[in-house]
């Protein structure tokens, strides 16, 4: 082989990896580092006991997790309802979604199954329960282009039930989604010795023509846990967990288990309580999932806990003519400020809860956009070109 067939494959293989390398985001880190403190989730997990098909404790599991969503902004709930196929038994998956700014994207699905087995399950797969909570939590007022949805499913541990009634009956075959983030056992073992790795899943699995992509997202993910916190990646097969009725109905599916999971001697016994587990572990990969969504929702209006936020919003379409859109978080007021390139007034205006239209009548030119929350906690800026 010659040396540009060498520099064609090298190409090929450079811009078949999808996205490329990750550019990191200054706002993605700071929101990033809100995750802390899973530890009272996993706390009420592990007091609900055993969570198996038939108990009251995945019931009372259920119950909780319906009212830590409804206690946050921007989240729909629905339930999921089905007949377990080994005991008759109603069981239910709970469906959170948060909608996107842009009404015709895709999904982002993220799955953890909350049953349990032989115990309380804190690493399996309370740790997965937790990541979401934490994650939806901190995504609930950032404004992203693609939906956010979270499932939890019961009847994983004999046999994905949960997973397998859900993408039957309710998703389909060609349902818009863009990616299935699976997530089940995040913690490492307490003491253990490879709690600064986790792996990242990917699909090796029939059907193939998904695997690709899969790889690429799972690529993806890798480069954001390496950017934005403290672990190290390995790639690993996607098996065994609620990503595989999914990719069996051919979506790209991507996952995060801890490799002390082999290893953990409490796996699926009444000993996988919070002592065991290394929380901090737990939060780290919770941050690299969180930066893994922020990416790949394309997130664009970030609010800070603390005090009043600078951020900027994509205006389109650029150029624009009569109207403009304006990306930002959707569950609040905003008064609107217009600016020429003089830094002068030019209009303006107020956008009420969930819309982001302004109509414009203003002559060619640049010009800088400022919407102010009504609590004046947040400032977010962005520019635009008005062309006839
Ligand atoms: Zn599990």
């Amino acid at each position: 082989m010659n040396r540009y067939g060498l520099i064609t494959i090298l190409c090929l293989l450079i811009s078949s990896s999808g996205f490329g390398q990750l550019t990191y985001d200054q706002r993605i880190q700071v929101k990033v580092n809100q995750v802390q403190g899973l530890s009272t989730d996993l706390l009420k997990f592990e007091s609900f006991g055993i969570k198996n098909d038939g108990s009251k404790g995945l019931e009372n599991t259920l119950n909780w997790l319906e009212s830590r969503y409804s206690d946050m902004n921007n989240m729909d709930i629905f339930k999921d309802s089905f007949i377990h196929p080994l005991s008759s038994n109603i069981n239910v998956n709970l469906i959170v979604e948060k909608k996107g700014t842009d009404g015709s994207a895709p999904w982002i699905i993220i799955t953890s199954h909350y049953d349990t087995r032989s115990g309380p399950g804190v690493n399996d797969n309370g740790t997965g329960v937790a990541a979401s909570l934490k994650m939806a939590e901190l995504l609930a007022d950032v404004s992203t282009r693609n939906p956010v949805r979270f499932i939890h499913f019961a009847g994983e541990e004999e046999g994905y039930f949960g997973s397998k009634h859900y993408v039957d009956n309710v998703l389909g075959i060609n349902a818009s989604v863009l990616l299935v983030i699976n997530l089940d056992q995040l913690g490492g073992t307490k003491g253990g010795s490879d709690n600064d790795k986790i792996v990242c899943e990917r699909d090796e699995s029939l059907p193939d023509f998904n695997n690709l992509k899969s790889w690429s997202y799972t690529d993806t993910l890798s480069q954001a846990i390496e950017l934005y916190t403290s672990l190290q990646t390995t790639t690993g097969k996607a098996f065994n967990s609620d990503y595989m009725p999914f990719q069996d109905k051919g979506y790209v599916i991507t996952g995060l288990w801890q490799f002390n999971g082999l290893q953990y001697p409490f796996y699926h016994t009444s000993g996988d309580s919070l002592i065991h587990v290394d929380t901090n572990a737990t939060i780290e990969v919770t941050k690299g999932a969180l930066a893994a969504v922020l990416h790949f929702s394309r997130a664009t209006g970030f609010v800070n806990a603390r005090g009043i936020s600078k951020g900027s919003a994509t205006v389109y379409p650029n150029p624009a003519s009569r109207s403009i859109y304006i990306d930002l978080p959707p569950s609040k007021e905003y008064n609107v400020l217009i600016y020429n390139f003089l830094g002068e007034i030019v209009k303006t205006d107020t956008l009420q809860r969930n819309s982001n239209k302004l109509d414009i009548d203003l002559g060619q030119g640049m010009y800088l956009i400022k919407a102010i929350d009504k609590e004046n906690s947040a400032i977010f800026s962005g520019k635009f070109v008005v062309r006839d």
